[in-house]
């Protein structure tokens, strides 16, 4: 029997409602499966703790998280702390920490989902889009002088190396490598950011010197909103900086129907620390607590976790059970249903207990 320890951080908002069904349909996974068990840890760190102690998580953290083989986030952010507190005081340090260098988000028109672009349907709409998450305009480098002053000054600056630049070429071209398409597009801005973003063309022009198998085009950021939709079906893979992923995966999983189903995996490729996969949207503070979240990215992210820790057979059959699940019509409100999460979560259940049986 094979032993995977999972570190569960549900956090904020709706984190904890998607992140329990998503458990739910893992262990219905495992059971099924015979092959694996999920030994799970829960951590209560999320912005709770932060207003009770002054800290989202203890100072020994990413030394407890070390030892899991994956981690499995929800979502971090409430109303009464600000996003950057947030968002530096719990994600960005394990992705910074771990070097998840590589985010991944996939993105499908799963059957049963309408994409709000016209006569787009599953098949016309299926990307990878790879995000560049450990540097960029996303480093966390710059400062702020003479606060409040009429002078007052703030830089962010946006860092580039070249080890950052290859190595996420790299892991996106065999990504590419290895979907049926082959294709990739490199998303850049180097005709306004004259030296990073050139000095990212050059390096990608390298890295495909040595995929000739994998044909490439490049697309300015801007262009690239409009060919997201008006011609879906001429992507495949793409690669992009830290900033412009994290907008164009906005755009991606609103064509694909909802923030709900988006997945995504903050990956360190060597494997030398863990992963840790979330669904990509956030708290979701509006629907918090009314049992509506929809369960679908978290689902999927569970499957992107298996697929990391070398389940592929069951990954292949959580995928499978979404889309009978979503191409029945057990949906929630955010993709046009009227099913609850609890509804979506035991259809899964019931879809895998199903399966070849
Ligand atoms: P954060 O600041 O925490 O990242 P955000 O501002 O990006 O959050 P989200 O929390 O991601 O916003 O939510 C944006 C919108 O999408 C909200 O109206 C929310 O209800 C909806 N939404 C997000 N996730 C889901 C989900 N799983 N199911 C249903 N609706 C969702």
């Amino acid at each position: 029997m094979r032993h995977h320890r999972i570190a569960s951080i549900p956090a904020d908002g709706i984190g904890p409602e998607v992140i329990a069904a998503g458990l739910e349909v893992l262990d219905a996974l495992a059971t099924r499966d015979g092959g694996f068990v999920l030994d799970v840890e829960h951590y209560d760190w999320g912005s709770e703790r932060y207003k009770k102690t002054g800290a989202f998580m203890p100072d020994d953290a990413l030394a407890t998280l070390k030892k899991a083989d994956a981690i499995f986030f929800g979502a971090v952010g409430a109303i009464d702390v600000p996003d950057h507190i947030s968002l530096w005081g719990l994600r960005l340090p394990i992705c910074q920490g771990f070097d998840q260098y590589a985010n991944i988000r996939p993105t499908r028109v799963l059957p049963g989902v309408v994409s709000p672009l016209r006569d787009v349907g599953p098949g016309d709409l299926d990307w990878l889009i790879v995000r560049e998450n450990s540097e960029g305009e996303y480093a966390g480098h710059g400062g702020r002088a003479h606060r409040g002053l009429p002078e007052e000054v703030a830089t962010e600056v946006a860092i580039f190396t070249r080890v950052g630049v290859e190595r996420i070429m790299r892991y996106a071209f065999n990504c590419a490598r290895n979907r049926p398409r082959k294709h990739i597009t490199i998303v850049t801005k180097s005709n306004a950011q004259k030296f990073g973003l050139v000095m990212w063309d050059e390096i990608a022009l390298e890295v495909a010197a040595d995929y000739p198998d994998v044909t490439w085009d490049k697309e300015l950021v801007d262009a690239m909103t409009m060919r997201m939709v008006r011609k879906p079906q001429s992507i495949d893979t793409v690669v992009a900086t830290n900033l412009h992923a994290d907008i164009l995966s906005d755009l991606a999983a609103a064509l694909a129907g909802s923030l709900g189903v988006a997945p995504t995996g903050n990956v360190n490729p060597s494997k030398n620390y863990p992963s840790m996969f979330e669904p990509i949207h956030g708290s979701a503070f509006d629907i918090t607590g009314k049992g509506i979240a929809n369960p679908v990215a978290t689902f999927w992210t569970g499957a992107l976790m298996l697929e990391h820790l070398g389940e592929p057979r069951a990954a292949a059959a959580l995928m499978t059970a979404i889309e009978q699940v979503c191409a029945a019509g057990i949906l929630t409100p955010d993709v046009g249903g009227t099913s609850t999460t609890k509804d979506v979560t035991l259809a899964m259940v019931d879809a895998i207990r199903g399966a070849n049986t």
